[in-house]
């Protein structure tokens, strides 16, 4: 029998070992009691360390070179993509995102579907969660999809009006990781034992087909301390926890990446959407060891993207991807354009930019020597030539975007 609900938690930065499960640190009996039958995913990634483009995979199955949005700072995606908001309302689901900070979505396809947390509050994490629960109240039978998004785990984890001396970067610089760590496990712990078991205690597991995860993860390391600037291992990895209804089903084992959600979810509602991206639906749980998933960061254009000065522009004056009112947006000189490809067991990371690559063991985080980048390039490039979304890329890429990066190289020698 097809699943009629779904609900998606994404709590933004959350890292692997932010969890329970995988960090004994973290105390959270009620949310533990809740997500007790719950699977966890020992292998998932991200395919971009920022929101927008990690949140786009989420919703269309497609890595961010097939839906466009390259990096952060790109306004809009491709044309002519599907995205599970719209596909699960024409089949007749009720569909409605709530996040703590819904701006973040702005120009994308499916910024209509996602709105507040709490209408009513000015800072939406200090808002209420009654209006989310009156919504889950209210779909009573309904064929539903639910998303969330919770903020409060993003930099600055609530710090916001304490002054910290050390700040937490001094503290990591410092080689004091565990004490700059306990105030991003403290957000964890608010967002997973304080809010969200709120919304699980009104799941029939019986019903329902949940999907907790991070749209990245965050790296409390001195070669990064957030997100976004660098594809890192331990922003690139997540936790997933997974529940479907069907009784006896496991998470398949070895890896997996954010664009396996969009056909899972059509998968278990029987929808047909002509999905032919390299998303592989998690009802077949065969194991994926030995399968390569991707990971992307561009941030060649802007600079940041969650200023007003992006946020409130009027949706007419973004002309495509890269250009508001037909003009480009500046050149980032700090701009990079990285990629990844991990098997669970190791992360191969390709710097476009300066040329250099890393490749690094998963589990220890250790550098390995890697004198002959070409096997990893080789798959790479696999991932581009096979892609069946190849006509949405020429569609849209500009010439000016690819000049742009061909031009970088060429300063740098080499090309
Ligand atoms: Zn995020």
């Amino acid at each position: 029998m097809a699943t009629r609900k779904f609900l998606l938690i994404s709590i933004d930065c959350l890292r692997y070992d932010a969890l329970s499960r995988t960090n004994p640190r973290l105390d959270t009996p009620k949310f533990d009691v809740l997500t007790r039958d719950y699977q966890l995913a020992e292998s998932f990634f991200v395919t971009a360390p920022a929101t927008r483009p990690s949140h786009t995979s989420l919703f269309t199955g497609l890595y961010p070179f097939e839906h466009g949005l390259f990096g952060q700072t790109y306004l809009k995606m491709f044309g002519g993509v599907t995205n599970l908001f719209h596909l699960l309302q024409q089949q007749g689901f009720d569909v409605s995102g709530h996040s703590e900070r819904p701006d973040v979505f702005r120009f994308l396809d499916y910024e209509n579907a996602i709105g507040p947390m709490d209408p009513a509050a000015r800072n939406q994490c200090l808002g209420s969660l009654e209006p989310v629960l009156d919504v889950l109240d209210a779909g009573g039978d309904e064929p539903q999809l639910r998303f969330l998004h919770f903020w409060y785990t993003h930099g600055g984890y609530g710090l916001g009006g304490i002054k910290l001396d050390p700040s937490l970067k001094a503290l990591v610089d410092a080689g004091r990781t565990e004490e700059a760590l306990r105030y991003y496990y403290a957000a964890a712990v608010q967002v997973q034992e304080f809010r969200i078991v709120e919304i699980l205690k009104k799941i029939d597991l019986k019903e329902w087909a949940v999907f907790l995860f991070g749209d990245h993860g965050e790296g409390f390391d001195p070669e990064i301390m957030a997100h976004g600037d660098l594809i890192h291992h331990k922003v690139a990895r997540v936790p997933l926890l997974a529940h479907l209804p069907e009784a006896r089903w496991r998470l398949p084992a070895g890896t997996l990446s954010m664009i396996d959600l969009f056909p899972t979810i059509c998968e278990l509602a029987e929808i047909d959407a002509d999905y032919r991206g390299y998303g592989q639906s998690l009802v077949d749980d065969t194991p994926r060891h030995g399968r390569w998933v991707l990971t992307e960061l561009d941030s060649l254009y802007g600079v940041g993207f969650l200023n007003p000065g992006n946020l409130e522009i009027a949706h007419h004056r973004v002309t495509s991807r890269v250009a508001i009112d037909d003009k480009h947006l500046e050149r980032n000189p700090q701009g990079t354009r990285q990629w990844s490809i991990s098997d669970g067991e190791v992360l191969f990371r390709f710097d476009e930019i300066s040329g250099k690559h890393v490749l690094r063991e998963m589990s220890s985080g250790r550098d390995l020597a890697c004198a002959d980048p070409t096997p990893y390039r080789v798959r790479y490039e696999a991932l581009l030539d096979g892609s069946e979304y190849g006509d949405l890329r020429a569609q849209d890429e500009t010439a000016i975007e690819q000049g742009v990066l061909k031009q970088r190289l060429q300063d740098l020698g080499y090309l």
